[in-house]
Formats: structure tokens, C-alpha cells, sequence
């Protein structure tokens, strides 16, 4: 039989995006909404599909009416605008259009997976400006990096996933002073934090702004996302997206979801008040170490973090995410902002892991180590 040949070799160390199918009762693992789309929105959804999709069409490619919503919303023109397949397009056509071999691309770890990802599947460098331990951005590091390696692209999630922090308004200025590279603020997180860079777009054309329908709006599943950004990145950014990848019913549905997003309002409400619940149950938990966090997800660190996160999902079917093996992350598990009842199975599930390493431990024995030694067995 014959071999299939071998990919680029940038492939070779990369590890797919963790899209592991795992099944659970309370899902809090990727920082989407506990709730579907509002009936309301649900049903003039319907009403369209029935009556104004024309699926047989191709799509309008830049999603002209939607991108003039989110224009207007922003004080901004259309053209400011780049609607994409989640935000995830996007941070792919950026590196599309400003990386590739001989490009750099600067992130601060740890973050968002994508960019690195992004970078390294086009061949761009990466240089990494750690945070310091309490996941603060080293602006003194970045400056220098700046200055050094002349990066093409600098990229900043604020809030930072999955560690909930925020940089400074005045940090993230000094770097848009010290290049012309294009800076991208991820604001996937900004109804959460309420904050954003967008009123200094006009003084620094090389600001971008990512935002998406995944979280606060409730359309994960959907994929729709969208850049503000000055036009020419705009147009420079046309030239390499895929033409129709912001389908006919996502357009119409983000199109319901933005107009009518003063019914998020609540959701993103409730968001705040399960994060003070969760912050506060967590922080009183002898042995957990809980992070502060401006988004819908809260990071702690806890001794043998993966194993407390096998079983919260064995033994009490929550499921939430281990990052302890990402460097910077030692020990550290994310779980999501859900619903009261979700917060409630969760923190009452860390309680009695939590409980049970005590007794363990009363024992000499290491709790999550031992009961897992018999668990391997079975
Ligand atoms: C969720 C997320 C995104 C975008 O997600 P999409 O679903 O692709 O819109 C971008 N950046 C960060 C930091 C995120 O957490």
C-alpha cells in the first residue's frame, strides 16, 4: 500500500485544539453562555429561515448589514468593520496578512492558544514575553521585546483567558506608542470586563479589536465574530479571508442577537453575580488558591489540579478545564461562570474532593494520588 507524504513540517509540533468530545452533566469548560438564544430571538429566527434565507445563494461576503450594525454601535463607518467565522477567523487572517516566514509574531503566556498556533502553522515566529506569577503583563519585558525583535504583530487578550486578568489602559498605550506593528486587543471577554481600547483607534491606526458572538451573546455554536479596525487593515485583511465564510443564517442570527442585545444585558448580570459566588466559595476552601478575574471564568490553583479535575468529572460530572500542563499554569484548572444551579454543583463537588484529600491526608496518604492508584485497577 502507498504512504500518504508528509505535511509542511511546521505540522510535526503541532497538537490539534483541544476539541475533546467529552460528555458531562455541567458543562463549564469553555467559557460559553449557560443559556440558548432567548425564545424571543429564537422565534423571529425561525420566522427568517422560513421566509428570507435564500440558502440556495452564496452569502453577501462582508456581511453588509451586519457589519453596518456593529459599525454604528461603535461610533465607526463599515469599513471599519470585518465580520469573520468567530474570532478565530479573524486572529487567522491577521496572521495571514501581517505574519508568515521571516515575521514575528509577540503574545504574552499564558493565553489564548490560537495566536501561537496561528503563528507557528504560517511560519511565523514567536516570541513570548512571559507574565510575571500573578499573571500581570511585564511591561518593562514587552517594551524591550518591542524595541529588540521589531515584532510585526503583538497580540493581547484583555481580559487574558484563561487567566481572567486585565492590562492596564496606560500599558497597553506605551506599547501602541512604541511600533507600528499591528497591536490586537482581544476583547472576547469586553461585555464582561465593560472595558475596551476602542476610543484610541483614531489616534493609533495599527489598534485592532477583537470581539465575539460566543460568549455574552450566547452563539458559540454559531461562529461569528468581528475586528475593528482602521480601514486599510481592513482592506489588507479582505485580500486573505476566505470569501463566504460568514454563512447566509449566521448573518441573519448575529444580525437578531446584536440588534437585540440589551436582553444579554441580564445574562451578563447574572454572569457577575455566579463569579462573585464562585470567588468567594473558592477562596474559602483551604488548599485553593483563586485568581481574581474580570471575564466569565475564574482560574484557582489546587495540588494535583488533574486529578481533582477527574474527579470532579468522574465522581460528579462536571467537567471544567485543566490547564495545569501549560507552562506558567502549574496546578491551575479554569472553570466557567455557569448558572446558580451549575455553581452550586461545582462548588459542592470541590467541597468534598476537597474533603476527602483532607482525610487522606489525615492518614498520611495522598488522597487524590491513592484513591486514583485503586481507580487505574478497576
Ligand atoms: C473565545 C475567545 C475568542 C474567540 O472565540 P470565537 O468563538 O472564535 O469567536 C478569541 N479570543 C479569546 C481570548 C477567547 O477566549
Amino acid at each position: 500500500m502507498k504512504r500518504v507524504r508528509s505535511p509542511r513540517p511546521e505540522l510535526e509540533h503541532l497538537t490539534p485544539y483541544e476539541a475533546k468530545d467529552v460528555r458531562a452533566d455541567v458543562v463549564l469548560s469553555a467559557n460559553e453562555s449557560p443559556h440558548n438564544l432567548p425564545g424571543e430571538i429564537l422565534d423571529k429566527l425561525a420566522d427568517r429561515v422560513r421566509h428570507d434565507i435564500a440558502f440556495n445563494r452564496y452569502p453577501d461576503p462582508l456581511a453588509t448589514r451586519l457589519r453596518a450594525m456593529i459599525a454604528e454601535a461603535n461610533g465607526l463607518e463599515p469599513a471599519n468593520v470585518l465580520i469573520g467565522n468567530g474570532g478565530d477567523e479573524i486572529i487567522m487572517d491577521l496572521v495571514l496578512a501581517w505574519g508568515g516566514p521571516g515575521r514575528t509574531l509577540l503574545d504574552m503566556p499564558p493565553t489564548f492558544a490560537m495566536y501561537g498556533i496561528d503563528a507557528r502553522m504560517t511560519g511565523t515566529a514567536v516570541l513570548e514575553v512571559p507574565r510575571r506569577p500573578d499573571f500581570t503583563v511585564d511591561e518593562e519585558a514587552v517594551l524591550t521585546a518591542v524595541a529588540e525583535a521589531d515584532p510585526d504583530i503583538i497580540v493581547i487578550a484583555n481580559p487574558n483567558n484563561p487567566t481572567g486578568t486585565m492590562a492596564p489602559e496606560t500599558l497597553l498605550i506605551d506599547v501602541l506608542e512604541a511600533t507600528d506593528a499591528i497591536v490586537l486587543v482581544d476583547e472576547a471577554y469586553f461585555e464582561f470586563s465593560r472595558q475596551t481600547m476602542r476610543p484610541h483607534m483614531e489616534r493609533h491606526p495599527h489598534l485592532v479589536v477583537l470581539r465575539t458572538f460566543s460568549k455574552a451573546f450566547s452563539l458559540a455554536g454559531l461562529r461569528a465574530g468581528y475586528l475593528l479596525a482602521h480601514e486599510d487593515v481592513i482592506a489588507e485583511l479582505t485580500k486573505v479571508r476566505q470569501p463566504y465564510s460568514v454563512n447566509r443564517f449566521t448573518q441573519v442570527a448575529a444580525g437578531l442577537a446584536f440588534r437585540e442585545r440589551v436582553v444579554f444585558e441580564a445574562g451578563v448580570r447574572e454572569a457577575m453575580r455566579n463569579r462573585d459566588t464562585l470567588l468567594h466559595g473558592l477562596g474559602a476552601m483551604t488548599g485553593v488558591e483563586v485568581f481574581p478575574s474580570e471575564a466569565n471564568f475564574v482560574l484557582f490553583r489546587v495540588d494535583h489540579a488533574s486529578a481533582v479535575w477527574r474527579d470532579l468529572l468522574h465522581d460528579h460530572s462536571v467537567l471544567i478545564r485543566d490547564v495545569s500542563r501549560t507552562p506558567g499554569l502549574e496546578d491551575c484548572l479554569r472553570v466557567t461562570v455557569g448558572s446558580e444551579e451549575e455553581i452550586a454543583r461545582f462548588l459542592a463537588a470541590m467541597d468534598e474532593i476537597m474533603a476527602s484529600k483532607r482525610a487522606a491526608a489525615h492518614f498520611g496518604m495522598n488522597a487524590v494520588a491513592a484513591r486514583h492508584s485503586g481507580k487505574d485497577g478497576e
